[in-house]
């Protein structure tokens, strides 16, 4: 179950694929920019995305 492990009181278990900064998030490795997660889903909050602002990570969790 490594790859579901979340930040909160376990091992992580980066996702090489996945870089992040993201510290707030559950989900992140906290020792390293990785995410946890096996995979993760990518959105936007905008009807018409311009620019690197404009995407979001939906996976994020607040830890
Ligand atoms: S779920 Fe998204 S925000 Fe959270 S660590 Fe993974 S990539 Fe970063």
């Amino acid at each position: 179950m490594s790859n579901a492990c979340t930040n909160s009181g376990c091992d992580c278990t980066p996702n090489q694929s996945i870089k992040c900064t993201v510290n707030n998030c559950a989900h992140h490795c906290q020792n390293q920019d990785y995410c946890g997660l096996t995979s993760i889903t990518v959105g936007t909050h905008e009807a018409n995305p311009t620019m690197v602002e404009c995407t979001d990570c939906q996976s994020f969790k607040l830890k």
